[in-house]
């Protein structure tokens, strides 16, 4: 069953707490991927504490250069050549040469068969990713159109391949069930402001990590010219992506617990499922 496990590592933003650390989130599919979305100062150690080795990481993605996102990369590179492993790390263009240095293989998209993971443009105030992942899940078939079918033919048309069998050639969508959806897909934005050019190009993400810097206290104009956004932002950029899930990371240390966060997603109406984590706190999603 497809079912993502989301691990809130660090989820302030620029200056840490001691209860609030700096952006990394670590995400784990039902194929075994192992990812690493930013690595915030301490990464590793936080790594650690969840009992996964930075060498069995399938990757890192870090979306922008700014050292609240950036810091925690050096160790985690180190501590996997240690052990024998050459990290893989995903990151804006203008980051490669400085990155190749560090030894690391590094790209701006990956292709892991069933995962495909691509950089997507945010609005921030340097060159920055969100990072978008998606999952090829297959088709969920028609019983009453593939009752007859042998099922070597029934395993090739799930994973989306067209099949020949006794002459006449079946392609997967004309046996799928019509609404099931093929594809399902997560979006972690890192740091943005409100960014319609990136919602029109993405159009659809059934989980979507936003950053919500501020809640309602700061005029959002000076929010969105430091690249940054609000709850209410990150509220109409779940809506403008139809996200079903939306959680909200990176949040300033000026707020002293996220409560005030918490009360703006509860007024969302219609209420899709918004969370709030805390460091280390764990949301599994069935997607
Ligand atoms: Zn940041
Ligand atoms: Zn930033």
């Amino acid at each position: 069953m497809p079912l993502l496990k989301l691990v809130f590592l660090g989820t302030g933003g620029a200056v840490p707490k001691a209860e609030r650390t700096l952006p990394a989130i670590y995400l784990e599919d039902w194929l075994g991927h192992r990812i690493l979305l930013d690595a915030g100062e301490g990464a590793q150690y936080r790594l650690l504490h969840i009992d996964v080795s930075p060498a069995s990481l399938t990757l890192v993605a870090i979306t922008h250069s700014h050292e609240d996102h950036v810091l925690g990369l050096p160790g985690l590179v180190l501590t996997s050549r240690f052990l024998g492993g050459r990290l893989r790390v995903l990151a804006p263009r203008t980051m490669h040469e400085a990155l190749g240095r560090l030894g690391v293989e590094v790209g701006d998209s990956y292709d892991g068969g069933r995962l495909k993971i691509r950089c997507v443009e945010v609005c921030h105030t340097v060159d920055a990713c969100g990072w978008l992942l998606e999952w090829d899940v297959g088709y969920k078939l028609d019983l009453s159109k593939v009752a007859d079918l042998p099922r070597w033919a029934l395993t090739s048309l799930i994973r989306g391949e067209a099949v020949e069998v006794g002459g006449r050639v079946i392609r997967p969508e004309e046996v799928a069930d019509p609404s099931h959806r093929r594809f399902r897909r997560l979006l972690y934005t890192g740091d943005t402001g409100p960014c319609p050019d990136m919602w029109r190009s993405v159009e659809w993400v059934d989980v979507l990590i936003h950053e919500a810097t501020f809640a309602d206290d700061v005029d959002p104009r000076k929010a969105h010219e430091e690249g940054h956004s609000t709850v209410a932002d990150a509220v109409e950029a779940a809506r403008a992506l139809k996200a079903s899930v939306l959680v909200l990371t990176h949040v300033s240390a000026r707020y002293p617990d996220k409560g005030r966060h918490r009360a703006l997603a509860r007024a969302v109406q219609p209420p899709p499922h918004i969370y709030v984590p805390e460091d280390f706190d764990t949301i599994l999603v069935k997607l």
